[in-house]
């Protein structure tokens, strides 16, 4: 049903202006096909920010991995609004709410996660927060996001013998995007996605903002208050972002 939405662009990127629920839905439904025909294609999952659209301008190979997601959420007020200015209705799908969905929906319908990334610790505490909040929920594996090249091969083949319906890969923008192409279709997991930070919100290490925040759309200010570090980043590349997009008409 939802595949019946046609994409949206953004800085010439896809964007799929599915709600939260609706995206949920078509995450479970790939897993569930991939129950029954395991040679699927994968699915991989972008969470599209104002400030990965400006990375993926001056990276081409960014750019070609975000426009072969099949599955591309608006994350962040910047996207939201380059959509809404041409009318089309559509609602901020932030990546840890999706994450968090995605973690119920598995721990319902019984498929397993694999969390990789984040600081030595965060990933295993990340998934045992989720499974506190959702009983049943099967973790298939976790590790920390430093590993060596060397490590690499244990680290793939750990998970295809993991074998998770979801892999959850918090590496940072953009390396966690490419990581996944790189290696989605050897380590047969049917869908994964890259979640930034989240491992750290959901381990406690980082707040999430408070709903006001988030209502106010506003979420990114208290990001920057928390990490201020990222004020540098930030301040050069959402009036950038706007922009390019006024630019583009
Ligand atoms: N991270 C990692 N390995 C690395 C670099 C980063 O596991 O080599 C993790 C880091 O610990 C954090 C996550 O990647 O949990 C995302 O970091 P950040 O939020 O800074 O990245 P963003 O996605 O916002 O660019």
């Amino acid at each position: 049903m939802t595949d019946m939405i046609a994409r949206r662009f953004v800085l010439d990127l896809p964007v799929d202006p599915l709600t939260l629920n609706a995206a949920v839905d078509r995450v479970a439904q790939v897993m569930q096909s991939h129950r029954a025909s395991p040679d699927l294609t994968p699915l991989q999952i972008v969470t599209l920010n104002a400030e990965m659209a400006m990375q993926a301008l001056q990276d081409e190979e960014l750019a070609a991995v975000i426009r072969h997601c099949g599955l591309v959420v608006p994350d962040g007020s910047g996207v939201v609004w380059a959509l809404r200015r041409h009318g089309d209705v559509v609602q901020k799908v932030a990546g840890v709410d999706l994450v968090r969905a995605m973690a119920a929906r598995a721990a319902q319908d019984g498929y397993s996660v694999y969390f990789l990334g984040g600081k030595p610790g965060v990933a295993q505490e990340a998934a045992d927060k989720l499974a506190e909040q959702f009983p049943g929920l099967r973790v298939a594996g976790c590790r920390d996001g430093y590993f060596q090249p060397a490590d690499e091969p244990a680290l793939l083949d750990e998970i295809r013998t993991a074998r998770p319906d979801l892999l959850l890969v918090a590496l940072g923008v953009p390396r966690q995007e490419k990581w996944i192409v790189q290696h989605q279709k050897a380590l047969g997991v049917p869908v994964a996605m890259g979640v930034g930070g989240s491992f750290d919100v959901f381990a406690g290490r980082v707040k999430r903002a408070p709903v006001g925040f988030q209502r106010l759309h506003i979420e990114w200010l208290y990001r920057l208050i928390q990490e201020p570090w990222r004020f540098q980043r930030m301040q050069s590349t959402l009036p950038a972002f706007v922009g390019e997009v006024l630019k583009r008409g």
